[in-house]
C-alpha cells in the first residue's frame, strides 16, 4: 500500500480506486487465513507434544510395575532401593509366601494368582507412601521401610506378617485361601548394596522357613 501511494504521488501514474481496494484486501484475504492456519498448527504440535509426554510417562510408570500386583517389579525395587537406604537408612523385608505351590494345588492356579493379588494389596496398605513395595517374583515380594530403626524391625515386621495371616480370600469356585508369609529382616549399613541388604533378608527369611514358616526373623 505504502509502494502505491508513492506511486501515484508522480504524475500519469494515478491509482485507480478498484486498484486500491485490491491493494487493500488482497494482503488481508491472503495473510488471515494463512495465519490462522499457522496458529491451528502450532496448537496441534503443542497437543501431540504434550500427548506423547504423557504417554512416555505412562509407558515409564509400566515398565516399573508387576503387571499382576500392581507392586514395583524387581528391577525398580532394587533401583529404589539403592537411593532410599541411602537418602533415608530403614528396614528391608523379604517375604515369601508359605506353601504356596500347596495353595496352587488345591486351590487352582487362577485362586493362587487372586491370594497373590490381595497380598499385594495388603502390603501396599500396611506400608505408608514412602516406603517401597515390590515383588521380586513368584510368591516373593520385598518392602522397604524408610527410617525404621533396626530396634523397631521386629515389630514392625511382626505387624505385616500378622495382616497377612488375617486374609480369607475366597477365590470364585475353590476352598477358602487362608495364606501365611515368612519374613526375614535386615536394616540398611553404610557398607551394603542394595543387593546386599536383600540377600541378608533372604538368609533370615529362609531361616523363618526352617523354623517352621508363618514367622519373623531377623538378620544375624
Ligand atoms: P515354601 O513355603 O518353602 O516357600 O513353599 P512354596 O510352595 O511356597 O515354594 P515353592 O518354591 O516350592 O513353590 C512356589 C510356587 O509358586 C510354585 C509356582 O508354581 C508358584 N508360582 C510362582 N509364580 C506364580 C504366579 O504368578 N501365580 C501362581 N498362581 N503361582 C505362582
Ligand atoms: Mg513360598
Ligand atoms: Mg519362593
Amino acid at each position: 500500500m505504502a509502494g502505491m501511494a508513492i506511486m501515484s504521488c508522480f504524475p500519469g501514474m494515478g491509482i485507480p480506486l478498484p486498484y486500491w481496494i485490491f491493494g487493500f484486501c488482497a494482503p488481508l484475504f491472503i495473510s488471515t487465513p494463512v495465519c490462522l492456519l499457522l496458529a491451528r498448527q502450532a496448537e496441534q504440535k503443542r497437543q501431540l507434544a504434550k500427548t506423547l509426554h504423557a504417554a512416555m510417562e505412562e509407558l515409564r510408570r509400566l515398565a516399573e510395575i508387576d503387571q499382576m500386583t500392581g507392586l514395583l517389579n524387581r528391577a525398580s525395587f532394587l533401583s529404589r532401593l539403592e537411593k532410599a537406604r541411602l537418602a533415608t537408612p530403614g528396614l528391608c523385608l523379604l517375604i515369601d509366601v508359605d506353601h504356596f505351590k500347596a495353595i496352587n494345588d488345591r486351590a487352582g492356579h487362577a485362586a493362587g494368582d487372586q491370594a497373590l493379588k490381595s497380598i499385594a494389596e495388603s502390603l501396599r496398605h500396611a506400608v505408608r507412601d514412602e516406603d517401597l513395595c515390590g515383588r521380586l517374583g513368584g510368591e516373593e515380594f520385598a518392602v522397604y521401610l524408610s527410617g525404621v530403626p533396626e530396634a523397631l524391625g521386629a515389630t514392625m515386621a511382626e505387624r505385616i506378617r500378622e495382616t497377612v495371616e488375617a486374609l480369607v480370600i475366597r477365590a470364585e469356585h475353590g476352598p477358602v485361601i487362608r495364606p501365611t508369609i515368612s519374613v526375614g529382616c535386615a536394616h540398611a549399613r553404610d557398607s551394603l548394596s542394595a543387593e546386599q541388604m536383600l540377600r541378608r533378608a533372604d538368609l533370615a527369611m529362609y531361616a523363618a522357613k526352617a523354623a517352621g514358616r508363618n514367622q519373623v526373623r531377623l538378620a544375624a
